[in-house]
């Protein structure tokens, strides 16, 4: 299992660790702060340095509890080498502000318009893709939604995450937003869910800037018809 540092701080950016195991250009490490893509979310990227040697860390996965970094090149290390690795803080950053982003715009949905209404995310470090299961949803109301989670977002929120028990976690309606997520959650202990106070609880396994005065801007750059039900949006931020 690798220790998912990443977790206990979204803001650290870089981190000592060990070599666990190395296969082909894919390097295991104790812990790390690279984020593997999962969750609709992409990769960390940035660099390991083992033994004096700097290798770019190009991408990140994980196979169940263990984290996979994909190296540039092959690698010049052995289980048991010291490690010292850094992110691209601009990058992660980034998605950061797209992810909470995301979950602001579900909150306002969930809360003002229709339960279920965003059915599902796509986050890059420079837009993110929602996609809507709204009945009659036009470009105007993605436009008035938006709005709203702006002005929501200037209030100041703080974006916290915590672990819920089971037994918490079921007892609140709408934890998970996806058939996936709420077929995973019966078969946990403890569910780790992101809150943005006042605003939006669910289920989720990634990261997020700790206030919504963060994110900036949302901006409406495009909107797609992909059926009577389903529309699907991108957004941008200044
Ligand atoms: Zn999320």
């Amino acid at each position: 299992m690798t220790v998912k540092l990443y977790w206990n701080d979204a803001y650290l950016k870089e981190f000592d660790s060990v070599v666990e195991k190395v296969e082909g250009n894919r390097v295991v490490l104790r812990e790390t702060v690279f984020y593997p893509t999962g969750g609709g979310v992409m990769n960390d990227t940035g660099m390991l340095t083992v033994n004096g040697v700097g290798c770019r860390v190009a991408d990140v996965s994980r196979e169940g509890d263990v984290i996979f970094h994909h190296l540039e090149g092959i690698p010049q290390m052995k289980a048991g080498d010291s490690a010292h690795g850094t992110i691209d803080w601009d990058r992660r950053y980034s998605l950061m502000r797209y992810h909470t982003a995301v979950h602001l715009m579900d909150g306002v949905v969930e809360r003002k318009y229709q339960a279920g209404g965003i059915t599902g995310g796509q986050i890059f470090p420079d837009r993110a893709r929602i996609d809507f299961a709204m009945t009659g949803l036009n470009r105007e109301m993605v436009q008035k939604i938006i709005d709203e989670a702006n002005a929501a977002g200037r209030e100041g929120h703080n974006v916290l995450a915590k672990n819920l028990t089971k037994e918490e976690a079921l007892a609140r309606p709408n934890l998970a937003r996806t058939e996936p997520g709420r077929e995973m959650m019966k078969g946990m202990d403890s569910v780790r869910v992101v809150e943005i106070e006042g605003i939006d609880m669910q289920m989720d396994g990634g990261l997020h800037v700790a206030n919504t005065k963060e994110i900036g801007k949302i901006t409406l750059n495009g909107f797609e018809n992909k059926g009577k039900n389903s529309k699907r949006i991108e957004i941008k931020l200044e």
